[in-house]
């Protein structure tokens, strides 16, 4: 073992004592380079296998937020997620220790299922409307989730627009693409329905959704808040993967307001602005082409 993956495995170690007590040996373990930032490992004990994430300390506030948002889908009894079994700081370094998801086959209905339980957690809404009782993150970028009756307000101030300001102070984007999203703003009321709010899992790609024991969905990494529940849907539809028995189910459990199809690309301003922030200006000309089939 180099005396770098030996540093790692004495890290590890101590994580499972803080959390666990007397753990014995370790059996087995894998080291996972999920995210873009994070390190993971599953690792196996005679008494059971776990799910480490940590970074260098340099996103503080992170992974409590994290634990929160899991504990904040688990209380919906809807979606099932892992059970957080610690957060804390080692190190200096700030690690989430979680049940691991033991993987199986997908189950015929792995989809319908999903699309059922998606719906079930999008019934939970919040009296205080749109927002969250704390701030947390999508990746590494800040999400801020100050209350607002007004969801349709919510998406554009809170989330669109606070990536935008973030990308121009940067200079990621200039100031014609700035201009082009203030008068988008101006349209988007018109646009987008404001509906009640619902709980969103809030980063739902394909791979935040894994296949746990039962052959069913179990999803990861959730950057939650209460919002509107077409800007999840959209969300599934940017990398893809996501079968028709999902969009299906879910419909049929929670239908969408007619018209959705034609709003997909203006509620995927908010992930793709948020990698232009975290990941460079390859995504600028998506966005570009969004934001001049609105304002031209
Ligand atoms: P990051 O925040 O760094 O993106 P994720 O939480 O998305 O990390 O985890 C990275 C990958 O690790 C996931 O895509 C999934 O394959 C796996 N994973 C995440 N959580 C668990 C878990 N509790 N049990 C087993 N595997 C997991």
């Amino acid at each position: 073992m180099s005396s770098q993956s030996q540093e790692q495995y004495q890290f590890i170690e101590s994580i499972l004592q803080q959390n666990l007590g007397e753990i014995g040996s370790i059996q087995d373990f894998q080291f996972f380079y999920g995210g873009n930032f994070n390190l993971a490992v599953r690792v196996k004990l005679k008494q059971g296998e776990y799910f480490i994430k940590w970074n260098q300390g340099d996103h503080e506030g992170l992974f409590p937020a994290e634990a929160k948002n899991l504990a904040l889908i688990a209380s919906t009894s809807t979606v099932p997620v892992p059970q957080v079994l610690g957060v804390g700081q080692l190190d200096e370094k700030e690690y989430l220790m979680m049940e691991c998801i033991p993987t199986a086959e997908k189950k015929d209905n792995y989809w319908s299922d999903f699309g059922q339980k998606l719906a079930q957690l999008h019934h939970s809404s919040s009296k205080k409307g749109h927002g969250l009782d704390y701030d947390n993150f999508i990746g590494a970028a800040k999400q801020v989730n100050q209350w607002n009756q007004n969801g349709v307000n919510f998406f554009i101030q809170n989330r669109i627009k606070a990536q935008v300001d973030t990308a121009l102070y940067h200079r990621r984007i200039d100031g014609d693409t700035n201009d082009a999203f203030e008068i988008l703003y101006e349209k988007i009321p018109s646009i987008i329905p404001n509906e009640t709010s619902a709980l969103l899992h809030g980063d739902l790609w394909s791979g935040n959704a894994m296949v746990n024991q039962h052959g069913l969905v179990s999803l990861v990494d959730p950057s939650c808040y209460y919002g509107l529940r077409e800007a999840e849907i959209a969300f599934t539809t940017m990398f893809g993967g996501f079968e028709k028995e999902f969009y299906e189910a879910y419909n049929e459990s929670f239908p969408i307001t007619k018209g959705f199809h034609e709003r997909i690309p203006l509620y995927n301003l908010y992930p793709l602005m948020v990698h232009v922030n975290l990941f460079g200006e390859g995504y600028l000309p998506a966005v570009r082409k969004i934001l001049d089939s609105y304002v031209g």
